[in-house]
């Protein structure tokens, strides 16, 4: 039997508990990566996914509680990493809020946690990585951007400037690294459906008085023109193609899966 592609590395996927994180965590298992998680959730929880992957495929699996927020938690994470698995080979920068509202209304507290957790967190992360990832001569950081890392909305004042910030720090670290094993890539979902959406939905619903099924339609033909979800499992596909061997000249780019939104 073939080994599989990602046996040996270790993955530490941020925002790892839920939605999008959780399902590059498991594309990554599934090709053989180590994975470290991170995220909020119930212990319990995060314990049976610790275990449930590390039987299901057969890898070795770790979970960081660290608050993406704080530079010093992300400072344990990282070390945390390399006492116990002897370093990240594959970082994913995914963890991420949301919060609407327009931009003289928007609380100045929400600003800063939406810019520390979207986009601080990734440079803090990916300045810990680089070094271990250098010296191996082998690294795959992974940013998850957005559509809004590409295009603009109303009311998204904090997170678009957070993912128009990460596409330009995935070409900065892409640049920085470009004679090097390492590579640095964005992608840029759509609207995938998960808590951070289902909320979306839910506001929307009770703010048309509408069936959350048809606040869910509208929300997706508003920006979406396939009319359809992306899904957390072709995100974990896209994810296991750029640490492919396949993907080592694919630098610094933002690589959008959105059912077509940013084409119009
Ligand atoms: P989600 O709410 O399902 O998951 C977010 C994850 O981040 C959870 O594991 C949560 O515990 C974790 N998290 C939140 N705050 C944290 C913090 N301070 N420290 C550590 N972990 C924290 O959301 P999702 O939709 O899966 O979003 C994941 C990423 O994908 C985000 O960066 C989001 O902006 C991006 N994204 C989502 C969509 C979408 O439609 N869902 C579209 C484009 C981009």
């Amino acid at each position: 039997m073939q080994k599989p592609q990602l046996a040996g590395k270790t993955a530490l996927i941020t925002g790892s508990t839920s939605g999008i994180g959780l399902g590059i965590a498991r594309a990554l298992a599934a090709e053989g990566a180590d994975i470290i998680f991170n995220g909020f959730g119930d212990p319990t929880d995060i314990a049976d996914l610790q275990r449930e992957t590390g039987l299901q495929f057969g890898v070795k699996t770790g979970y960081s509680n660290a608050d993406m927020s704080k530079p010093a938690e992300i400072e344990r994470m990282m070390s945390d990493a390399l006492d116990q698995f002897g370093g990240v080979d594959i970082l994913v920068n995914n963890a991420g809020i949301q919060h609407v509202a327009s931009i003289e209304d928007f609380p100045p507290e929400r600003w800063d946690a939406v810019i520390a957790i979207n986009l601080s967190s990734a440079f803090h992360a990916t300045r810990l990585a680089l070094p271990a990832m250098k010296k191996n001569n082998w690294g795959r950081i992974i940013n998850i951007a957005s559509a809004h890392g590409l295009v603009a909305s109303a009311g998204k004042s904090a997170y678009v400037a957070a993912k128009h910030g990460i596409v330009g720090l995935t070409k900065v670290t892409a640049l920085e690294n470009a004679q090097t094993g390492v590579t640095c890539n964005a992608i840029c979902p759509g609207w995938v459906l998960t808590p951070l959406v289902q909320k979306q939905v839910d506001a929307r619903a009770a703010a048309g008085n509408m069936p959350v099924e048809q606040a869910k339609r509208e929300l997706l033909l508003e920006k979406q023109p396939s009319g359809e979800f992306v899904t957390p499992e072709q995100l974990g596909a896209l994810a296991v193609f750029l640490c492919s061997d396949a993907a080592s000249q694919v630098r610094g780019v933002a690589w959008n899966m959105d059912g077509g939104w940013v084409a119009q």
